[in-house]
């Protein structure tokens, strides 16, 4: 199975992804955590990457776009799901040439649907595992131990693109350029509209629901 999961930053994408791959077996393939491991590990991607991403902007689409299907050719058996690409209809579209030539679709697009105002709320009580990559709220997710992580107990961090500032470049280019990937996919495929407002469980099932439905067939 392939997926797209689609929507804003802080919708609960990667918090989602992780119970889809425990459920289905698929990889998960964060074009925003390949960025992270490149800029922790000082490479020339990583660096070009650095300054966008702390301000907030998109990365050049070229760059992306190799970084992506070069992910998805890495195990190219293997199910996966594509958590914050294609950002731009230009990345879709690129997608897409992708996996025509290698006679390869999308099986399901999910689009994670949320107001800015919960966006703000919850990229601000961000909280992650720098070892392990785990995602916690200091609000709606707890860890069992404040500020410490439950897989790891390494002391937990705020990303540096969560702070108000930056955050509101982020949802700028989230309605500028990503919302209009979910109309291009509209052309000629089903994306699945989920209203991501719920409490994490809730939104699990709704995901699951769709995607049980396509495992059977
Ligand atoms: P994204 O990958 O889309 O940027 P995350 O999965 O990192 O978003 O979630 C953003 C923040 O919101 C995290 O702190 C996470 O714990 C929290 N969160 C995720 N899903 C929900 C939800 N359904 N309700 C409340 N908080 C959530
Ligand atoms: P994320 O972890 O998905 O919130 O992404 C963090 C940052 O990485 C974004 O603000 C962008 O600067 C960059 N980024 C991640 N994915 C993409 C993408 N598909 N296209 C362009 N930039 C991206």
């Amino acid at each position: 199975m392939r997926v797209v999961l689609l929507g804003a930053p802080g919708a609960g994408k990667g918090t989602q992804c992780k119970r889809i791959v425990d459920r289905y077996g698929l990889l998960h393939l964060s074009s925003g955590d390949i960025l992270r491991k490149e800029r922790t590990a000082a490479t020339e991607l990583g660096r070009k990457a650095q300054s966008y991403m702390d301000s907030g902007e998109l990365v050049p689409d070229q760059l992306i776009v190799e970084m992506m299907t070069k992910a998805m050719r890495n195990d190219p058996d293997a199910g996966y799901i594509l958590d914050g690409f294609p950002r731009t209809v230009n990345q879709a579209v690129e997608l897409d040439k992708a996996l025509e030539g290698n006679c390869e679709d999308i099986d399901a697009i999910l689009n994670l649907e949320i107001d800015d105002k919960l966006v703000i709320e919850r990229m601000s009580g961000r909280r992650s595992c720098p070892k392990c990559g785990a995602v916690y709220h200091i609000k709606n997710l707890r860890p069992k131990v404040d500020d410490k992580c439950d897989i790891d107990g390494t002391t937990l961090v705020q990303r540096p693109d969560d702070n108000s500032d930056v955050v509101s470049n982020r949802l700028k280019a989230y309605h500028q350029q990503t919302e209009p990937v979910a109309a291009y996919f509209r052309n000629n495929r089903t994306v699945y509209d989920i209203d991501a407002s719920k409490d994490p469980d809730k939104v699990s099932v709704l995901i699951f629901e769709k995607l049980d439905a396509l495992a059977k067939s």
